[in-house]
């Protein structure tokens, strides 16, 4: 079977035990199918990045063992890409310039979706504000979109209620993660994601910008994300450490134990080279929790 998997870390911080489990489910599936296995440093936002965050990180990846193929991909230097895509859905007529604050479209709508209010598509009536550096908006639509990921199953969301119109490029001439992630899958030929859960309600969107530049659409899969005991997605913001590069075998173990793989209790005392020989030649996609949050008390 072809399969190019990949890893996208956003460098906001060093690898903790959540991105860690992110990175495992990827790489075991991968290397599992005989797949390439690909990372990409999603490095978009500057304004959020932290600055040495993407070495570590690679840093990290390389002690605890973990093998990439080809060449790192680092957003920050493909906005021409960005920009070709978002050429070709303008041509489609689909984008639209935007000018609300916060507070415009939080007075100007009670309809909620999945994440927040829904932008009532305001800009798309009246002239927009001028002397006002505008957002860009891509027109949704009322028609499903649906799709099959490996864990979670059939997943349907209707963008024009669920989402709204999302924004494409900010205010500050940035394009947003679901156009660059979109255009870089495509670009790296990845047949197969394996990433969070929290990006499940994300992926329509994607699809939709999957179908509009008629790129093909990946197989996903959406693995748990690992809480704290508050319930919180371990992160920078909640505080999460980062992982211990003295104790791999422990922290591999235990990324291992989250994702259902029964890994054996001794092999914490095994080099990396052999934890990752047994999860790979033991690895089960279908043991992975269905669930989208779990705490995890061992982190
Ligand atoms: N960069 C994203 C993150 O760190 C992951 C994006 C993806 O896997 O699609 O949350
Ligand atoms: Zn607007």
């Amino acid at each position: 079977m072809h399969y190019i998997g990949r890893y996208a870390p956003s460098p906001t911080g060093p690898l903790h035990f959540g991105s860690l489990i992110a990175a495992v489910a990827s790489y075991c599936d991968a290397k599992a199918n005989a797949g390439k296995w690909l990372l990409r440093i999603e490095d978009l936002d500057k304004p959020r990045e932290i600055a040495g965050a993407a070495s570590t990180i690679l840093r990290q990846l390389e002690t605890f063992g973990f093998e990439w193929d080809g060449e790192i991909i680092y957003q920050s230097q493909r906005s021409q890409y960005y920009a070709d895509a978002f050429e070709q859905l303008q041509k489609q007529q689909l984008i639209y310039p935007c000018t609300c604050t916060r507070k415009e479209i939080a007075d100007s709508t009670t309809h909620s979706g999945i994440e927040g209010l829904v932008y009532p598509s305001t800009c798309l009536q009246r002239a927009i504000k001028p002397n006002t550096a505008p957002a860009f908006r891509i027109k949704t639509n009322a028609v499903p979109i649906s799709f099959n990921d490996t864990i979670q199953g059939n997943t349907s969301q209707t963008l024009s209620m669920d989402s709204g119109d999302f924004v494409l490029k900010r205010a500050d001439g940035l394009f947003t993660y679901q156009l660059a992630v979109v255009v870089d899958d495509a670009a790296q030929g990845v047949t197969h994601i394996v990433r969070g859960a929290d990006l499940l309600a994300s992926t329509p969107r994607q699809i939709y910008l999957q179908q509009l530049l008629q790129l093909t659409h990946p197989i996903y899969t959406h693995v748990p994300v690992a809480t704290n005991a508050a319930g919180e997605k371990l992160s920078k913001q909640t505080k999460a450490p980062a992982v211990d590069t003295q104790s791999i075998g422990q922290a591999l173990f235990h990324a291992l134990d989250f994702l259902g793989q029964n890994p054996p209790t001794e092999i914490q005392n095994s080099q990396p080279d052999e934890i990752w020989n047994w999860a790979i030649t033991n690895w089960q996609l279908h043991q992975i929790p269905r669930q989208k949050y779990v705490f995890y008390n061992k982190q």
